[in-house]
């Protein structure tokens, strides 16, 4: 008998939980990825920076496999690579290989739902079993319900539910090692592994950028991160600081092990540490928003409040623009979507600053800055990305009301104090003194003159007033909803 894993968003050969049900009950099995040609035919553009680091990481998981075969005996093993319409390609594969069960980890998205529905059926019609495990959470669906027995709606509670229920047992890695002469050798002949080119893609700035790629990339960031897990409660809000993990996108590809992460936060958490417990926390919040998403799939397209869901948002057609070029004329912002921009990575406070000042100073839907976001950002993931839009918005499951609207000006003057993360996004702005790289437009003529600077040549005017934007939206959110 034999099996077949079906790798996604899991890109990693060790604590993976499909990999390792599959090893301990077949003695034969293959794995496989499919580039899904129902996703990247969908994306905006050729040039994508998730393309190129699925594609690096996958080929060092083919070689990591081939590796891990070998140790155990097996020579001729690897990653089964395929590029088309995944369900079928699947389907095809699993009955050239003549498994008896396609095994793979679970996912929460609805799209992600509806294609491994469509993938069970075809493969029960061809005789052949599915089933999925839990692997890319540490507590998924109705693991940590209220006590009437209900999925939460808000955070702090589930935190709170989240850490009793994250014991020992939930953090203890798959030990796929132990079943490993299990792997199979790659089937003969064997096609090789698909270019980026031969994808259809061109390459990005990816390679430029600190952002190393695959199962090794991610240990590399993590042993980055340890000796700043201490202090990450202090410096995580400051995006010129290297305060955070940048894991992200490894999360998002399964390039490493979520009971890894925790496992490490939560020993050091048990000693008081206190930068561990506030990153064991994020972990939370990464769950809860699956969590949301699995019992409430509907906030896709709608907002989480119902009450918010048809808020009169503004074309604004102009302010759109000058957001998502980086030219707001608000330093902090700009500088944020620059980040984005050129890296596809964004912090989070500035995620937080950048989609509050859309939709509360420009008043554009969420749903807007929602997509772009998730056409630039390397780590996007639906339900993170989501939840993030919704609670900046004030329509998602957050306790806070709408009237929470963040000074674009204080959040600068507070997060990046001397301006060093402006001014490594923004150098038009360098020679700007730090009191009013906040906003330059505040400067008088001869202040602007002495470093410089023209406004609305060099750097724009500011596309709208704080004030006032201020009071227009309190009013959008208070306007009944117009009638159907
Ligand atoms: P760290 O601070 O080191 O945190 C560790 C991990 O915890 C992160 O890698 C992430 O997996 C998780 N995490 C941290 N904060 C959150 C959060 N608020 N919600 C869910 N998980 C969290 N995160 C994404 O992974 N993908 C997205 O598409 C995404 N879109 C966002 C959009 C908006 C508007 C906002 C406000 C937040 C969004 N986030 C998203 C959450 C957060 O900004 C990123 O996870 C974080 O900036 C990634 O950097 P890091 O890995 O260095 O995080």
């Amino acid at each position: 008998p034999a099996a077949l894993v079906w790798l996604r968003r899991d890109l990693r050969c060790d604590d993976h939980s499909a990999l390792y049900h599959a090893l301990r009950r077949f003695p034969r099995v293959y794995c496989a990825f499919v580039f899904d040609t129902d996703i990247l035919d969908a994306l905006p553009t050729r040039c994508d920076r998730r393309v190129e680091f699925i594609h690096a990481s996958v080929l060092e998981l083919h070689q990591r496999l081939q590796q891990l075969a070998w140790e155990h005996g097996v020579p001729g093993g690897g990653l089964i690579v395929r590029h088309g319409p995944a369900v079928p390609c699947i389907v095809q594969l699993a009955q050239e290989l003549g498994v008896q069960e396609v095994l793979t980890n679970r996912d929460y998205e609805p799209a992600a739902i509806a294609r491994d529905q469509q993938a069970a059926q075809a493969l029960h019609a061809a005789g052949i079993a599915f089933s999925d495990y839990k692997d890319q959470v540490l507590l998924e669906k109705n693991e940590v319900l209220t006590q009437q027995g209900q999925p939460y709606s808000v955070f702090t509670p589930y935190k709170r539910a989240w850490l009793q229920k994250l014991d020992a047992f939930q953090r203890t890695p798959y030990p796929v090692q132990r079943y490993a002469q299990h792997l199979a050798a790659l089937p003969s002949p064997s096609t090789p592994l698909p270019t980026l080119e031969a994808l259809g893609f061109t390459p990005t700035n990816l390679p430029t950028l600190a952002l190393p790629t695959g199962m090794s990339g991610a240990q590399q960031l993590l042993q980055d991160f340890l000796p700043r897990l201490h202090a990450y409660h202090e410096a995580r809000d400051f995006p010129g600081r290297k305060g955070v993990s940048y894991l992200s996108v490894h999360l998002r590809f399964g390039t490493i092990s979520i009971r890894q992460l925790a496992a490490l936060a939560a020993q050091q958490a048990a000693t008081g540490c206190q930068g561990a417990q506030t990153w064991l926390a994020e972990l939370a919040w990464r769950d809860f928003y699956f969590m949301i998403l699995y019992h409430h799939p509907q906030v896709v397209t709608h907002a989480f409040k119902p009450e918010y869901d048809d808020v009169p948002w503004d074309e604004a057609p102009d302010l759109w623009q000058a957001w998502c070029a980086a030219r707001t004329g608000y330093p902090l912002v700009d500088a944020a979507m620059r980040q984005l921009l050129q890296t596809g990575y964004m912090h989070n406070r500035l995620r937080m600053v950048v989609a509050s000042f859309l939709t509360k100073h420009l008043g554009i839907d969420w749903r807007r800055g929602e997509r772009f976001f998730a056409q630039h950002l390397n780590d996007y993931d639906l339900a993170a990305n989501n939840g993030g839009w919704q609670w900046a918005a004030s329509t998602g499951c957050d306790a806070q009301p709408y009237f929470r609207i963040f000074n674009p000006i204080l959040q600068s003057q507070k997060f990046d104090p001397q301006g060093r993360f402006i001014r490594r996004y923004l150098p038009e702005l360098a020679r700007v003194p730090d009191k009013h790289l906040h906003f330059p437009a505040a400067m008088k003529p001869t202040e602007l003159a002495a470093c410089g600077l023209r406004l609305g040549v060099d750097y724009p005017q500011p596309i709208v007033e704080h004030a006032q934007a201020r009071t227009r939206t309190l009013l959008r959110f208070q306007r009944p909803s117009p009638s159907p």
